[in-house]
């Protein structure tokens, strides 16, 4: 998690909507969205709690084509690969949310290493393409 005070204040919002990038924790140079985001579910029910890491979400997540797919009251994550177009460092964006009536409630945003995650990523299709 590399947020400046200011952005932990006004950009998670923006950030969660893909409209605003982290700073790379490496050269602090904004990071750009790599490629598509993809979606997976979470093995966790409303707004139960866990430890955002990037090896929890390694073994958690599983793939999903569409967010109609995901069971009423379980939580869904976006995932936004990122790469920083100064010194070429990687990170993943996760964004996880529950749906309400339709709605994508914001519950966690984390900033992970690129690396645990590069395989999850690769097993899924990119949002929408299915
Ligand atoms: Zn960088």
């Amino acid at each position: 998690m590399d947020y400046t005070f200011w952005e932990r204040l006004t950009g998670s919002k923006l950030i969660a909507r893909g409209e605003l990038t982290p700073r790379c924790g490496e050269c602090r140079s904004r990071m750009r969205l790599h490629s598509a985001p993809r979606l997976f579910l979470l093995p966790v029910h409303q707004d139960k709690g866990y430890e955002p890491s990037a090896e929890y979400y390694a073994g958690a997540c599983r793939p999903l084509d569409r967010v109609e797919d995901i069971p009423v009251g379980w939580r869904a994550c976006r995932m936004r690969p990122l790469a920083c177009p100064q010194c070429g460092a990687r990170a993943v964006l996760v964004v996880d949310f529950l749906r309400v009536r339709g709605q994508e409630v914001t519950e966690e945003i984390a900033v992970c290493e690129y690396g645990p995650l590069s395989g999850l990523l690769r097993g899924a299709c990119p949002e929408g393409a299915v």
